[in-house]
């Protein structure tokens, strides 16, 4: 299969889109970008200089220092991914706690940060085969993918499964503090002005609360294989 295709994958957080994104990708030979790694070390990099905290957010400061962060994508080849790097760190398992969940949706809302990430995010998939996983791909990033699936499943199979991978990496969370978070990220990212979580046009969606992994990975492929063969 020497095609290349751009495929978008859009959702609701904790759907398992960076799971089926990575098994596509290295299915396909595919460049795999996780674009709410991004979005997530825009925030790490936010709380680190201070810009926002659990109780105040300096929106004019993180825009005017924005062209200080520098965000690389690098290639682990143990892990068969690329990790997140911010201004020259591994910030792979920082970005991934629950007080930069509870912090990104504010980022990501900004318009300038949006910007920002858009450009690389375009750079990174100009010459297509990419799978790319986030909340705009789809609508905003990749508006002429040639295949766009839109992740959903029950907010507490969402949760629970956030709760089991945090509890796995060794985090001290609750259930109930993982639930709350899935919920309202989904409501501050749904409700946006600026690329809000939306199904984009002609998007195929997949409601995975009663798939296995295998299942929802035969069905996608599925999918990508038909429109392979159709271009
Ligand atoms: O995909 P993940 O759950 O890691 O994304 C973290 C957050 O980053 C989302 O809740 C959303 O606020 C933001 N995001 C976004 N646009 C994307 C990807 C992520 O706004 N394309």
């Amino acid at each position: 299969m020497n095609k290349r295709i751009t495929i978008a994958i859009d959702g609701y957080s904790s759907t398992g889109k960076s799971t089926i994104a990575k098994q596509l990708a290295s299915k396909l030979g595919y460049i795999y970008v996780d674009s709410g790694a991004m979005y997530r070390a825009m925030t790490l990099f936010s709380m680190q200089k201070g810009y926002i905290t659990n109780s105040q957010f300096n929106i004019s400061d993180l825009i005017d220092n924005l062209d200080t962060a520098s965000l690389k994508f690098i290639y682990n080849e143990s892990l068969g991914f690329a990790e997140m790097y911010l201004n020259d760190v591994n910030v792979e398992k920082l970005i991934r706690s629950l007080e930069v969940s509870n912090l990104v949706s504010k980022v990501s809302a900004i318009p300038e940060v949006r910007r920002k990430l858009v450009a690389i995010q375009k750079e990174i998939g100009k010459n297509k085969a990419v799978v790319m996983d986030g909340r705009d791909i789809g609508s905003v990033v990749f508006t002429d993918a040639e295949l766009k699936i839109f992740m959903t499943s029950s907010a507490e199979t969402r949760a629970q499964r956030r709760f089991d991978e945090l509890i796995q990496k060794g985090e001290k969370v609750s259930y109930k503090d993982v639930y709350t978070n899935v919920v309202e990220r989904d409501r501050v990212d749904t409700t946006r002005k600026d690329s809000p979580l939306i199904k984009a046009e002609g998007a195929i969606e997949i409601d995975n609360s009663e798939l296995t992994k295998e299942k929802q990975f035969e069905i996608i492929l599925k999918l990508v294989e038909e429109k392979l063969r159709d271009i």
